[in-house]
């Protein structure tokens, strides 16, 4: 249950540098400083990150794709989102431990998971107080949970409205990446994104090209699942279109 969620009450509350230690600048606000005396006992400061967070993995599950994309992104980062508190502190924990482990031999291994991170959260409540408008240029909805029964399909992660969450937080050019080994999810997914007048499906020869395309089918808990059982995976890709002039 996600009652005990809590909630940025907007993106610039979220305190992304403790998730990103590495990343973390201190501000030294100097508004209160009495510069006759040099006394700058009085200074508050506030810290902050480098750079926004650009890519979320919403229902990030065991983090393989996070895991799989950080070293492939090394100057970006990127944010696992989970709502089963149990799975989230896993993820949490081994992120931990690779970052320990990596510092120990940066000749060997230079990137250190500095740029991924994980939270808990229900992505289908308050997306906007997390992300500010325009600020991802990638989102994964990775084997999505089916609610195969029609009175379940409002809990459904793709939908006309979380749709236009999507398209607010990200920005234009930007894109979803989805998967699904349920046929039936899929054309749901494309039917949603299709009419939706932010998002065009991107074509079949670019999503084959995409490197994360690659690490969504192959490192994916649910992909290596899928893999082992000899499923299908249905990849379908949106990219967000520029809002039209108004009228
Ligand atoms: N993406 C992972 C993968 O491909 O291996 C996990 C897929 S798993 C089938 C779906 C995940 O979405 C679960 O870990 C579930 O807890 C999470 N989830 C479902 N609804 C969610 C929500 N509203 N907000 C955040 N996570 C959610």
């Amino acid at each position: 249950s996600d009652h005990f969620l809590t909630y940025p009450k907007s993106p610039s509350d979220m305190d992304w540098a403790t998730h990103y230690p590495a990343f973390a600048v201190v501000n030294r606000g100097l508004e209160n400083a009495d510069y006759e005396s040099h006394d700058l006992g009085n200074t508050s400061s506030t810290t902050t990150i480098t750079q926004p967070v650009e890519i979320a993995d919403i229902g990030c599950g065991f983090g393989g794709l996070l895991f799989a994309l950080a070293p492939k992104f090394p100057n970006t980062l990127l944010i696992g989102m989970e709502i089963r508190t149990s799975v989230t502190e896993y993820v949490i924990e081994k992120i931990r431990a690779l970052r320990t482990q990596h510092l120990s031999s940066p000749l060997t291994t230079p990137h250190n998971y500095q740029n991924i991170a994980c939270i808990r959260a229900n992505t289908m409540k308050f997306l906007p107080n997390f992300f500010t408008k325009h600020q991802l240029s990638k989102i994964f909805l990775c084997f999505p949970d089916p609610h195969f029964k029609q009175r379940k399909h409002k809990a459904r992660i793709v939908s006309y409205t979380l749709n236009s969450e999507y398209a607010y937080v990200l920005r234009p050019g930007g894109i979803v990446y989805t998967i699904t080994d349920v046929e039936d999810l899929r054309g749901w997914m494309v039917e949603h994104f299709e009419k939706h007048p932010s998002f065009r499906q991107v074509g079949e020869e670019e999503v084959e090209e995409d490197e994360c395309v690659k690490v969504m089918r192959t490192e994916t808990e649910e992909g290596k699942k899928v893999e082992r059982n000899g499923g299908k995976k249905f990849v379908a890709c949106f990219r967000r279109v520029e809002d039209p002039p108004w009228p």
